[in-house]
């Protein structure tokens, strides 16, 4: 059984039932004395101007406070009343101007106030429809937390599950190997072999679904992250493998955010090591930036490696997912989700820009309310082009 990734519910799963519309109706008095009293005023400042249709223009305000209770019925009822109201006075007139002045004046008093009887009743419209897909929202959020709530509890689960006979497999496997070493065929030693690189695969994708569970809301340590101090205890981990792959990792100045430093080490570390895995015939170069923006910083980590096809630039950040570049690499498509993970919590966004043989950006957005008032921060801001000093892990430190 394959656990599948947190993906975004499609069309057809969205709520078949109508959504209750937020738009709150309201009985409020002193909007219906309002209406109630501003057709009073308007209808005996009409009765007593002698053929004066003029104050009766004012109806139009009466659909405007009208729509203030959010009651279909009250509106069209207050309007359809000053409309008659409107036409009663033309038959209390006295004789006196032509009749057909005050057909004319009164027709197009009605017209004024019913047209703008129709934009108030539109922008009801687009308001409730406004409400109801903001309740739509909030009901896939919803939704989707708790989906995801469950495959973190799922994942944790079976991993932890998975975990006790396939230690006693790898164990068993290891016995069987030593015992027949030397007294089997050369098959059936590399059969053998096969068999313990299979468990040490599965065991390390039980152990990275693990660490992917893991990360959830309610474990999120909030502290100040000095960045690089960071990204140097990341390079320290990753030292072996970047000095077998003669990497040269180059930064600009990175700023302070709030975050659990854990958990970012995490993320830097996957986008690092994966920077190193796919690399091309080519030294691999990375270069990690960071950019202020209006709310948080846009980091970038730039390789030089195999690049990835446009086609799988949303995909790679599933689940389970792996890159068509990945056929000659081990791995179990666990890393890149992860980093989105971590990335949402942070209340930011992780993106890629590749091209195939054209290395890769990863950009990921962290909120940071302290971008603008730390040292360093600005530093960075002014100093991201200047400022290309580097603390590498090996090799040197120019960027790339
Ligand atoms: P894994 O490395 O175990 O396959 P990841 O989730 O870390 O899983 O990566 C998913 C896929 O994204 C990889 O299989 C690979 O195809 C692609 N990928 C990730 N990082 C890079 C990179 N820096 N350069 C090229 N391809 C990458």
């Amino acid at each position: 059984m394959q656990p599948e990734g947190p993906t975004q519910p499609s069309r057809d799963e969205l709520p078949r039932t109508k959504p209750s519309v937020a738009t709150s109706k309201s009985n409020n008095p002193l909007i219906v004395a309002s209406s109630v009293a501003v057709i009073a005023v308007l209808f005996t400042a009409d009765v007593l101007t002698p053929r004066g249709v003029t104050p009766t223009i004012g109806y139009c305000v009466v659909p405007l406070l009208a729509v203030q209770t959010g009651r279909r019925r009250f509106i069209v009822g207050m309007t359809g009343l000053c409309t008659v109201l409107t036409w009663v006075v033309h038959f209390l007139e006295p004789p006196g101007a032509p009749a057909w002045m005050s057909l004319v004046e009164r027709s197009i008093v009605t017209g004024v106030l019913w047209f703008s009887f129709v934009l108030v009743w539109q922008r009801m419209n687009a308001q409730n429809e406004l409400a109801r897909q903001a309740q739509v929202l909030a009901d896939l959020n919803r939704e989707l937390r708790r989906s995801n709530q469950e495959l973190d509890a799922f994942a944790s689960i079976a991993s932890h599950d998975i975990r006790g006979p396939l230690a006693t497999t790898g164990m068993l496997a290891n016995l069987v190997a030593s015992r027949l070493a030397g007294k089997t065929d050369q098959d059936c030693a590399q059969w053998l072999s096969l068999i313990q690189s299979e468990i040490q695969r599965m065991h390390s994708i039980v152990e990275n679904l693990l660490e992917y569970s893991r990360f959830d809301a309610d474990r999120l340590g909030v502290v100040d992250c000095e960045c690089e101090a960071i990204l140097a205890t990341v390079l320290d981990g990753l030292k072996a493998d970047l000095t077998a792959n003669s990497a040269q990792v180059t930064h600009d100045p990175l700023p302070r955010v709030k975050g659990d430093p854990m958990q970012l080490a995490v993320l830097l570390q996957n986008l690092i090591g994966n920077a190193v895995k796919y690399r091309s015939e080519a030294q691999p170069k990375i270069h990690l930036s960071a950019a202020a923006e209006q709310d948080g910083w846009r980091f970038s980590v730039e390789d030089n490696g195999l690049g990835i096809d446009p086609a799988d630039a949303e995909r790679i950040f599933r689940l389970f997912e792996r890159g068509e570049g990945s056929k000659t690499t081990t791995g179990s498509g666990i890393g890149l989700a992860t980093c989105k993970k971590i990335v949402e919590l942070h209340g930011g966004r992780i993106w890629v820009e590749s091209a195939r043989g054209r290395g890769s950006t990863f950009h990921f957005t962290i909120a940071d309310p302290y971008s603008s008032s730390s040292a360093i921060s600005s530093a960075a801001k002014k100093g991201n082009e200047q400022a290309k000093n580097a603390t590498a892990s090996s090799g040197s430190s120019s960027p790339p």
